[in-house]
């Protein structure tokens, strides 16, 4: 049964209706041996690139689908139940066009947004680095000035997408100032001197490619700084707060397609001479599970709502990075143990979904930081 959605339009329904025969087409049958095989699908990136998927949330006189925030995030929730390998890389996608979507003049923003936004370049976001994750300013990865070029030199960690994605979204240091010492460049993949390391050999989430990227006296034109120089941190954080968004949207999905296969499964496994369902202890797991999930949803559409009506979101961002994410922990844990024994082993996917939940507690701000970040906004309000 799919989700009932309370959705703002027709045409809001007919997409998430789109969305869901797609998925259902094009990314459920294949998830497994993708994830299985750690083979990245960049086909797939393709297929709902061209359907016009990967630019949803931006404007239309931008190129993009101009759907609210709170239909984007349900998209990506249908996604994540299918695949969250794939919807994790759509939201990862999005934050690389933010800066020019959001900061770029007009002449960048017509010059790249449109193939960004409309399928035919993949991006990939270059923040963190082996010594700075959750602290970015520690960045070492620097660009000098060399007339009207940047020449970038440095190592940037954890990057989705890295050696498959079209472009990168890098933040680097142009200065050793602590405030205003960041820039947010533009590399274009075939940049002579960029390179990508061995994807990581992850736990979970593989067929997500991520890699190091290396950056080897990268020379990159001047017209290619996003905003102004200095303002890289204010925009990758500001970034990051739509982009959390997108990782509770998943999450919150992967929460979804856990419980579903929890309770067909609970349905039809029988102990002493009834369904696992029927047995009380059971079927509270499983309405625990329900109520997680649905709160997961409230909590991100809440923020959607608020970031869609221009109001500010950055704590409610975080509080559903970090709402959902623990959901998605929790629910899948407990699907495993709705399956039993079968639950361990690789023939069902939902020791998939636990090993993909728990990435969503660590990255675009670990949970951690979400509550320092929430702890902050509770101190100056
Ligand atoms: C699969 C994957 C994909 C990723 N994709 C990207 C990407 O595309 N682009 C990108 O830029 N990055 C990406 N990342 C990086 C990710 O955002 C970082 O791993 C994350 O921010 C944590 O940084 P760290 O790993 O350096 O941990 P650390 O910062 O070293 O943290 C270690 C531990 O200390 C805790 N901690 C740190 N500081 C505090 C504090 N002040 N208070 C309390 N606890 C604290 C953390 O919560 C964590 O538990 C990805 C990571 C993974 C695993």
């Amino acid at each position: 049964m799919p989700v009932d959605r309370l959705l703002p339009s027709s045409e809001a329904r007919e997409l998430l209706a789109l969305v869901r025969d797609i998925a259902d087409a094009e990314l459920a049958p294949v998830a497994a041996v993708h994830e299985r095989e750690e083979r990245f699908p960049r086909e797939v990136f393709r297929t709902l690139g061209k359907a016009g998927i990967l630019g949803l949330p931006y404007p239309v006189d931008q190129g993009g689908g101009g759907q609210p925030y709170e239909v984007w995030l349900q998209v990506l929730e249908e996604l994540g139940a299918r695949w969250a390998s794939v919807a994790v890389g759509f939201s990862v996608h999005a934050l690389t066009c933010f800066p020019l979507a959001g900061y770029g003049t007009a002449e960048q923003q017509e010059r790249w947004l449109p193939d960004m936004l409309g399928g035919e370049l993949l991006g990939a976001y270059c923040l963190s680095e082996a010594d700075a994750g959750s602290d970015p300013n520690a960045m070492r990865t620097r660009a000098v000035a060399d007339g009207e070029v940047w020449v970038l030199d440095g190592v940037k960690a954890w990057v989705t997408h890295g050696g498959h994605a079209d472009f990168y979204t890098s933040m680097v240091r142009t200065s050793d100032a602590r405030s205003g010492g960041i820039t947010c460049l533009l590399v274009p993949a075939d940049a002579a001197g960029l390179s990508a390391d061995r994807p990581e050999d992850k736990m979970g989430l593989t067929g997500s490619a991520t890699a190091t990227m290396r950056f080897d006296g990268v020379r990159v034109d001047g017209d290619r700084v996003m905003g102004a120089v200095g303002q890289g941190l204010p925009i990758a954080l500001a970034a990051l707060d739509a982009g959390r968004l997108g990782i509770a949207a998943v999450a919150t999905g992967l929460a979804q397609g856990a419980l579903d296969d929890a309770v067909a499964y609970a349905k039809t496994r029988k102990t002493f001479g009834k369904a696992i369902i029927d047995h009380q202890g059971l079927g509270f797991l499983l309405a625990d599970m329900a109520a997680a999930v649905q709160s997961a949803r409230t909590t991100y559409l809440d923020a959607a709502r608020r970031k869609d009506l221009g109001r500010p979101y950055a704590k409610e961002a975080s509080i559903a990075k970090l709402v959902a994410t623990d959901a998605a922990m929790r629910v899948t844990t407990d699907a495993v143990q709705v399956l039993g024994g079968y639950g361990y082993t690789r023939d069902f996917p939902v020791e998939r979904y636990m090993r993909e939940a728990k990435v969503m507690q660590i990255f675009e701000g670990t949970n951690q930081i979400q509550r320092m970040v929430i702890a902050r906004h509770l101190a100056t309000s």
